[in-house]
């Protein structure tokens, strides 16, 4: 009996050290995003004026994707998407959530519980879980990102904030003196953990110090880590520190002179995200994935080159974005991936390479891609990727399948785009193809069936529009006559 209690005994030891072992090699996960950064604004992706070292040697040592898409052109939907690995139209999260919306509606002003949150899954696999910056998924306590699965939050609940502590904050207390129940939620103090903090750091250099400081912390936990850094930057309000602004004297617009600047703090936060890695020895066994949430916003400093369109089309410009992946213990450097893939495929890549599985009834819309970055297989064939927008009267429409795209922006006719040779999407060859562009519309029609309703409106006037069956059209978009014209006209 006693050796037989020693045998068992033995056993549950080996047994922990293995799944000790297995927990320790598990990766940490570091998600960088960056809003509204143009495709053409990293030195990876060939920008001739901006100058991003920090994020060029991580891309050069990894996996440069030259075809990642965002599940939306806009902030709001392209988080939900990349937080719940769906796309927004198919959980009624297609439009962006308004100013301070913690105080007009509780009950439906953020993305649905019943939607779990990839950090969610890998807290309860063990994970620390950091959310650092823009939350923008519901302000209210029920949808606060304490509740979504983060162990620590430190950033602001808005869609967007201003940068420098000591202007907005006067404005900030003016107004909280003034007694103003509803200020804007760009001005509002930054919180961590619920609680009001008084930042006093540009807020890029303050969340890069946060991000840091997390890794460290980390680093005395005895389980890997997933962060979320989801720098505001170098989305509006262009402001930038004269320091950084001043690596680009050479440009002389203004305003992409400042957004140069703002790009630049990123990398530099980057930097010492990096020697912070080194220095506590998780640098090999972290996953980097660098991204932004939608395209670059034209009219405020970015470019898209050599894509065309700006920030919220269904042109290229809108929602495909410069990414890279690092991960030297797993992943060679120095590769291209030209394949598109996803903003959706995050979250089933992470949940994979965390060794855990997501809850029974959760759907997810895109896949593992680790397999075939290491195998160089499409990880899309025969699937199609969608950019869906909602306008008055209309919706815009951009679908790849493998190199070919269908886009319908506006009234115009729909295009069929050869999308591997063409990037700058000059030609249409629809008319050459007329079967391909139909069956490829008529997928994307179908496609729309798997929709619900939206939880909200970004504005009054989409309600009513909506209400009144103006919006989407879904009928009216894909019309079959309007193919028929645009093949025979081209
Ligand atoms: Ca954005």
């Amino acid at each position: 009996m006693k050796s037989l209690l020693k045998t068992s005994a033995l056993f549950t030891l080996l047994f922990l050290t293995i799944s000790c072992n297995a927990q320790s090699e598990r990766p940490n996960i570091l998600l960088i995003l960056c809003d509204d950064l143009g495709y053409g604004d990293v030195g990876f992706n060939g920008s001739a004026d901006i100058i991003t070292p920090q994020m060029d040697e991580l891309a050069k040592n990894g996996i440069i994707f030259t075809s990642a898409y965002n599940a939306h052109s806009f902030c709001g939907p392209s988080r939900a998407s990349l937080m719940t690995g769906r796309y927004s139209q198919q959980i009624g999260t297609p439009f962006n959530l308004h100013s301070n919306s913690s105080k007009i509606d509780e009950d439906n002003m953020g993305i649905p519980l019943e939607e779990t949150f990839m950090s969610k899954v890998l807290q309860d696999a063990g994970y620390y879980t950091n959310v650092i910056g823009k939350w923008h998924l519901g302000a209210s306590p029920k949808f606060h990102p304490n509740n979504r699965g983060y162990d620590n939050f430190y950033g602001f609940l808005g869609g967007g904030h201003n940068y420098f502590p000591e202007i907005y904050r006067k404005t900030y207390l003016k107004q909280l003196n003034a007694g103003n129940k509803n200020i804007r939620d760009y001005i509002l103090p930054l919180e961590h953990n619920n609680k009001e903090v008084k930042e006093t750091e540009y807020i890029t250099d303050a969340l890069s110090r946060e991000a840091v400081n997390n890794i460290k912390i980390a680093k005395e936990k005895n389980e890997p880590f997933f962060m979320y850094l989801s720098y505001n930057a170098p989305h509006v309000p262009l402001e930038a520190k004269e320091d950084d602004m001043q690596v680009f004297n050479d440009i002389k617009d203004k305003d992409r002179r400042t957004y140069a600047g703002m790009v630049y703090a990123v990398d530099r936060g980057i930097g010492n995200i990096v020697k912070a890695l080194k220095e506590t020895g998780q640098f090999e066994n972290t996953l980097i994935v660098f991204f932004s949430d939608n395209g670059g916003n034209m009219d405020h400093g970015a470019s898209n080159y050599p894509l065309k369109g700006s920030k919220g089309d269904a042109w290229e410009g809108g929602y495909r974005t410069p990414m890279f992946f690092h991960w030297p213990n797993k992943l060679k450097g120095g590769q291209q991936f030209n394949h598109p893939v996803s903003a959706l495929d995050l979250y089933p890549t992470f949940i994979n390479i965390a060794k855990t599985k997501v809850p029974k009834n959760k759907k997810l819309s895109g896949k593992n891609i680790i397999p075939h970055l290491i195998a160089g297989t499409e990880p899309h064939k025969d699937e199609m990727l969608y950019l869906m927008r909602y306008r008055h009267g209309h919706v815009d429409v951009g679908a790849r399948k493998g190199d070919w795209k269908i886009t319908r922006v506006g009234n115009e006719p729909w295009r069929l785009t050869n999308i591997t040779n063409d990037k700058g999407e000059k030609k249409n060859s629809g008319g050459k193809y007329p079967e391909r562009l139909k069956s490829m519309t008529e997928e994307a029609h179908n496609w729309t069936k798997t929709f619900v309703k939206p939880l909200w409106y970004y504005s009054a006037k989409d309600e009513e529009l909506w209400e009144a069956g103006r919006m989407p059209q879904y009928n009216e978009t894909f019309e079959v006559s309007k193919l028929i014209q645009s093949a025979s006209k081209h």
